[in-house]
C-alpha cells in the first residue's frame, strides 16, 4: 500500500481546490506540467519579497544572499542527478533550451558533413527540431529508431543503425506521449562503443524515475522544473566536464565573459560559460525547493504510488468499449494515450472540460509518433501525486458521458 498520505499531499497544492465548471477540478494534464505545491510558491515569492537582486555581482547583503541560494539551487540539483560537481549543472530555461544549446554549441563545433545522429520515432519535437536544423546545416544525417505497435523501441535495429559515422545518440527518457520507459542504459553504452556521445531527454522522467547520471554514464541529461512541481521556463542540464570544457559558449552576454575588450574576448568557466545575462533567479531558487518537496515525498514512493493509479486506469479504461490505448509498453510512467472510436480527441477533450477534467488531446508534439500510428492526435491523461483512484472514477464516467453525447 502507498506510504504516501494523498490528502495531506492534496491539501499542499491550493490550485486543486477549485471548481471548473461547477465541478471539483481534476487535473490529469500532469506530463504537459505539474502543479505546484505551496512551498514552490512561497519559495518564489519569498525570493521577491527578502532578498531580490542581481547575483554574482553586487558584494551588497541582498546580492549574496540571492548569490548563495542560486549557487545552493545548482548544487541541490547536482545531489539530485548525483553528478560528480555542481559545475556541470548548467541553468536553462527547460529541456528545449538544453538540446538546442547542445546542438547549437557541441554540435555546431564539432560534426560535420555526412556525421550521423540518431534519435526515436517517440521523441518530442524539441529533440526533432534541433538536430533537423544542425543537419541541415553542416549536412548530417539524421536516423530514426522504429518503435514496435506497442510504442518500444526496437533495440535490434538502434544496434544496427549504430557505425563510426554516429556522433550523437539523443533519445527520450520516458515518452510524454505514450509514457514508455526507454532502456536508456543500453542506448547509452552503446553509442559510447561507436564513439558518440549520448544524449537524454528526461522531461518526463525526473518526476518518476531516480536518476544517476554516473552509473547512466550519460555525457548530457536536460529536464524541466515544471514537470517536477518547479517552475515554469526554467530547467537544468548536465553535462561531463570534459565535454563542456571543450564546448564553445553559444549566447554571449554578461557573466559569461572573463575579461572583455573590442580586440578580444576570454570566457567564464564552466558553468557560467553557458549562462549570459541575468538567469531566472526566483525560479532557480524555487526548483531547489521543489527538489526538496520530491526528495521528502521519496521518489520511489511517488513512483509506487502512481503506478497503482497507472494500472488501475489502465483497467479500466480498458473495459470501455471502442476506447484503444495507444503504447502499451512493458514499462510506462503514469501516462495514458487512448483513442476512441469514431469520436475526434478534441471532442473527448471539450466535453471532459465540462465535468471539470482537464487532459491534453492532440498530437502532444509529436507529430512523427502520431504519423507512425496513423492517427491525428490522441486523448491523454497522465497522473502525479495529488491523483486519485476517485478521479480516475470521475474520467470513466466522464467518458461514458461523452459517449452517450456523441455517438
Ligand atoms: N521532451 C519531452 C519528453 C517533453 O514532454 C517536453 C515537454 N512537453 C519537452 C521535451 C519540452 O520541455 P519544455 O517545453 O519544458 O522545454
Amino acid at each position: 500500500l502507498s506510504q504516501i498520505n494523498i490528502n495531506k499531499v492534496r491539501e499542499q497544492f491550493p490550485i486543486l481546490h477549485q471548481e471548473v465548471n461547477g465541478k471539483p477540478l481534476v487535473y490529469f494534464d500532469n506530463a504537459a506540467t505539474t502543479q505546484k505545491p505551496q512551498v514552490v510558491i512561497d519559495a518564489l515569492s519569498g525570493y521577491y519579497s527578502g532578498y531580490n537582486a542581481n547575483i554574482h555581482r553586487g558584494i551588497h547583503y541582498l546580492a549574496e544572499k540571492a548569490t548563495s541560494a542560486f549557487e545552493a539551487s545548482r548544487k541541490s540539483i547536482q545531489e539530485f542527478l548525483n553528478a560528480p560537481s555542481s559545475d556541470e549543472i548548467i541553468f536553462t530555461y527547460g529541456t528545449t533550451d538544453g538540446i538546442n544549446l547542445i546542438s547549437n554549441t557541441y554540435g555546431r563545433a564539432f560534426l560535420s558533413e555526412g556525421d550521423e545522429i540518431i534519435i526515436s520515432t517517440m521523441e518530442h519535437h524539441s529533440n526533432i527540431v534541433p538536430w533537423q536544423m544542425l543537419c541541415e546545416e553542416k549536412g548530417c544525417v539524421l536516423k530514426v529508431i522504429p518503435i514496435s505497435d506497442d510504442g518500444e523501441l526496437l533495440m535490434d535495429e538502434y544496434h544496427q543503425m549504430l557505425s563510426e559515422k554516429t556522433k550523437i545518440v539523443s533519445v527520450v527518457y520516458a515518452s510524454n506521449a505514450l509514457g514508455t520507459i526507454n532502456p536508456v542504459k543500453e542506448i547509452i553504452d552503446a553509442a559510447h562503443s561507436v564513439g558518440a556521445v549520448a544524449i537524454i531527454d528526461a522531461a518526463q522522467a525526473t518526476s518518476h524515475i531516480k536518476i544517476d547520471v554516473q552509473s547512466l554514464d550519460v555525457d548530457f541529461i536536460c529536464f524541466s522544473a515544471h514537470k517536477l512541481y518547479g517552475p515554469t521556463g526554467m530547467g537544468a542540464l548536465f553535462g561531463k566536464r570534459e565535454l563542456l570544457e571543450k564546448m564553445p559558449p553559444w549566447r554571449g552576454g554578461g557573466e559569461m565573459i572573463k575579461e572583455v575588450s573590442f580586440d578580444k574576448t576570454t570566457y567564464n568557466e564552466i558553468p557560467y560559460k553557458f549562462e549570459a545575462g541575468t538567469p531566472n533567479i526566483a525560479d532557480v531558487v524555487a526548483l531547489k525547493t521543489a527538489l526538496e518537496y520530491v526528495n521528502e515525498l521519496g521518489l520511489e514512493n511517488i513512483s509506487a504510488y502512481e503506478q497503482e493509479l497507472l494500472a488501475y486506469a489502465t483497467d479500466r479504461l480498458e473495459a470501455i468499449e471502442g476506447l484503444k490505448i495507444v503504447g502499451k509498453a512493458r514499462e510506462k510512467v503514469s501516462v495514458i494515450s487512448f483513442v476512441m472510436d469514431g469520436i475526434h480527441p478534441q471532442d473527448i477533450g471539450v466535453l471532459l472540460d465540462q465535468q471539470g477534467i482537464a487532459i491534453r488531446t492532440g498530437h502532444h508534439c509529436t507529430q512523427p509518433l502520431m504519423q507512425r500510428f496513423g492517427i491525428v492526435g490522441t486523448s491523454r491523461a497522465s497522473f502525479a501525486v495529488y491523483n486519485t483512484k476517485e478521479e480516475v472514477d470521475l474520467l470513466v464516467e466522464g467518458l461514458a458521458k461523452v459517449k452517450r453525447f456523441l455517438l
